[in-house]
């Protein structure tokens, strides 16, 4: 049967960084993967004004999802540099998370350093406890609880990992859908540094050529599969 996948990541190019190429594996058996973008990432330069620069992005984000066979990207539009979150922002996510009902969630890992990524894993955390529950008044839908949450790495290496999945087949989607960030890669060339990674955590493994690794947050499920 079809799952839905829901994916959260602070700024566009997060969750290709930490999971596309499972994300690519899961389109490939079926599954439906939604992408929401918590903030566009305008603020990321300081030559381009924050206007130009959401629409790049969030352009950028389509084009991605495009090659992963992504079926919606979802931005919600917080100030890039978020500085912590607010009730209302909860309550959108309670509202996607119930509507959406999916089986796994995929968001930034839990000891996160850098700050927009740590307040979006609080963010996301949060709104699945409020999901779940008949609370919240104002928000809409059935209370949900989502069986299985993964941890995702961008910029820090997770020291600790549960979960690695072999993404041989679909590194080089995952390669592709980064080469539709050109606005990000330019001269850092930082998607050679993620091809790197997945080769390093497909050899220290012993999954594959590549491999993704994921902190395991939840898994309600984990005996049932
Ligand atoms: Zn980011």
């Amino acid at each position: 049967m079809s799952k839905n996948i829901l994916s959260f990541g602070a700024h566009p190019d997060d969750i290709e960084l930490g999971c596309a190429a499972t994300e690519a594996s899961l389109i490939k058996k079926g599954h439906t993967v939604i992408h929401v973008y918590v903030t566009s990432g305008e603020a990321g330069s300081q030559t381009i004004s924050r206007n130009d620069l959401r629409k790049t992005r969030e352009s950028e984000a389509r084009e991605s999802a495009k090659v992963l066979g992504v079926k919606e990207v979802i931005f919600l539009r917080y100030p890039d540099g978020l500085t912590g979150f607010t009730e209302m922002m909860r309550i959108e996510i309670i509202n996607i998370i119930r509507k959406i009902r999916p089986e796994i969630i995929f968001v930034h890992e839990t000891n996160e350093t850098f700050p927009d990524h740590k307040i979006v894993n609080d963010l996301v955390l949060s709104a699945v406890a409020g999901a779940a529950g008949p609370w919240f008044q104002e928000t809409e839908g059935e209370p949900y609880s989502t069986p299985t949450i993964l941890g995702y790495e961008v910029w820090h290496p997770l020291n600790n990992f549960q979960f690695a999945v072999d993404i041989s087949d679909t590194i080089d989607l995952k390669m592709k859908a980064l080469s539709c960030y050109e606005s990000q890669i330019g001269p850092t060339k930082y998607d050679e540094a993620f091809k790197g990674l997945a080769r390093y955590r497909g050899v220290m493994t012993w999954k594959g050529k590549y491999a993704e690794v994921f902190e395991v947050i939840k898994s309600d499920n984990i005996l049932n599969k």
